[in-house]
């Protein structure tokens, strides 16, 4: 008997990475072991030196083929010596991970996306060569109208649990056709890990039903709210304590460091970070509680329980979570020690 390992890595397709995939045929019992691929049709290689390493990282469940099936992510290794391929970001989350890991990082990401007509580009929910009412009653909203595509919503969250991801929940959006769901709390390569898997299953919902899944952070320009994936962080000081949740504001505050994040926080940061739509802009930081037009906002909750997180609002959804997780563990982790 066999079974199937679904091999998932991250290209070196710019401005921004894509998921690609494909299928291995294993033997029961076998596990799923190193593999390669050609680079050279990723952005990764060029055809006369082609092969990269694919080195097995993850697996889950695979909830869309069931069974002993099995989703694998893995990191990307160059040929020769097998060091990290240099489109490969996992790598330096694992190094981040390893300098910090007493202090216990936790990230819960929220991944914003819309869904779009293929054929068109327009975003489900708006009409065929116009636009809906202005935004107010979609995001959390219920009824026809209001809401379009939470079939493939309800259907995603459904394989995120099957496969064992830390989905922690989903909404409706401010604009129409918009969705959010939440990666975490999960440690910073763990959250890389899950959010990528459930990037990719959410594709695959795509493919069934005809459907583009964009991670565009700005889809449509004017007055509709852009795409982001807001990331929530603490650590185990932060969880005890208020002191070091101002620490952790402050030190994303330092010189220089706004400048370096917004680097690794997605294509399109400036269109999207306007000041408007909930939204700091990209060339001031600022952070406050429940002030969601800061670039670290401090909930409430925190606040009044004197403990917690902080929420960076500045990543777009495009981002990849490995360089966020790496610049942000970094950035707090380096300043409270
Ligand atoms: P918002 O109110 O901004 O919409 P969400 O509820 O969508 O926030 O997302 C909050 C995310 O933060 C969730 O994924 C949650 O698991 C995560 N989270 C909660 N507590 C912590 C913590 N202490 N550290 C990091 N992430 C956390
Ligand atoms: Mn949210
Ligand atoms: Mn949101
Ligand atoms: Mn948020």
């Amino acid at each position: 008997m066999t079974y199937q390992a679904e091999y998932l890595w991250i290209d070196g397709t710019e401005p921004t990475r894509e998921i690609r995939g494909k299928t291995k045929i294993l033997a029961d019992g076998e596990e799923p072991g190193i593999w390669g691929y050609d680079g050279s049709s990723t952005n990764q290689a060029t055809g006369d030196n082609s092969d990269v390493v694919l080195n097995p990282v993850f697996s889950c469940p695979d909830p869309i083929r069931g069974g002993d099936n099995i989703l694998v992510m893995c990191e990307t290794l160059l040929t020769g010596d097998m060091s990290p391929h240099p489109t490969n970001t996992r790598a330096a989350a694992r190094a981040a991970l390893e300098m910090y890991s007493s202090m216990d990082p936790w990230f819960g990401m929220e991944q914003e996306y819309t869904m779009l007509d293929p054929v068109t580009g327009w975003p489900a929910g708006f009409p065929e060569n116009g636009y809906p009412r202005p935004q107010g009653p979609y995001y959390c909203g219920v009824g026809a109208v209001r809401i379009t595509g939470r079939d493939i919503v309800e259907e995603h969250m459904q394989l995120c649990i099957a496969a064992g991801l830390k989905i922690s929940g989903v909404n409706a959006e401010v604009m129409p056709g918009q969705w959010e769901f939440q990666i975490g709390p999960a440690g910073t390569v763990e959250v890389g890990d899950h959010l990528w898997l459930a990037r990719y299953l959410l594709y695959r919902l795509g493919e069934k039903y005809g459907v583009e899944i964009s991670l565009e952070a700005k889809p449509m320009k004017g007055d509709w709210n852009g795409a982001g994936m807001h990331t929530n962080f603490s650590t185990q000081a932060m969880r005890e304590g208020y002191d070091a949740v101002v620490a952790a504001a402050e030190s994303m505050g330092a010189e220089g460091k706004p400048a370096e994040h917004l680097t690794g926080y997605g294509v399109g940061i400036e269109e999207r970070l306007t000041g408007e739509h909930e939204t700091q802009r990209y060339d001031q930081f600022s952070y406050g509680v429940s002030d969601r037009g800061a670039s670290i906002r401090i909930p409430w909750q925190v606040e009044q329980e004197k403990k917690g997180y902080i929420e960076d609002r500045r990543p777009n959804a495009n981002a990849d979570p490995y360089v966020v997780a790496t610049l942000i563990t970094n950035t707090v982790c380096s300043a409270a020690s």
